[in-house]
């Protein structure tokens, strides 16, 4: 099953980003390059940080070892994201980026 990167919404990790007791899975996004538990716990980087410094890359698809998907538009998914989380409605604590 695949799972969404909280960052930039990349709807392929193969693992939850965050495990319900909150550590990371440590899989790096091929889409935005954040390592859950590493780049945020390690790092310190919140989503919204790390997020917003990709956007100003120009929203660049970053894995070397995963090939970017056919059509892959990072600022479309992360377009994509924000429409589907709104509709949700957040109930996700923790590291909610803050500006
Ligand atoms: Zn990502």
């Amino acid at each position: 099953m695949a799972h969404e990167c909280l960052v930039c919404g990349f709807p392929g990790l193969n693992e939850p980003p965050r495990a319900s007791n909150g550590g990371g899975s440590f899989e790096i996004c091929p889409s935005c390059g954040f390592q859950f538990g590493v780049s945020d716990d390690d790092a310190g980087f919140t989503f919204a940080q790390w997020r917003a410094d990709w956007v100003n890359r120009g929203a660049p698809w970053s894995s070397q070892g995963r090939s970017k998907p056919r059509g892959w538009d990072g600022l479309a998914q992360l377009a994509g994201r924000r429409k589907s989380a709104s509709r949700k409605g957040s109930k996700s604590g923790g590291q909610a980026g803050r500006n």
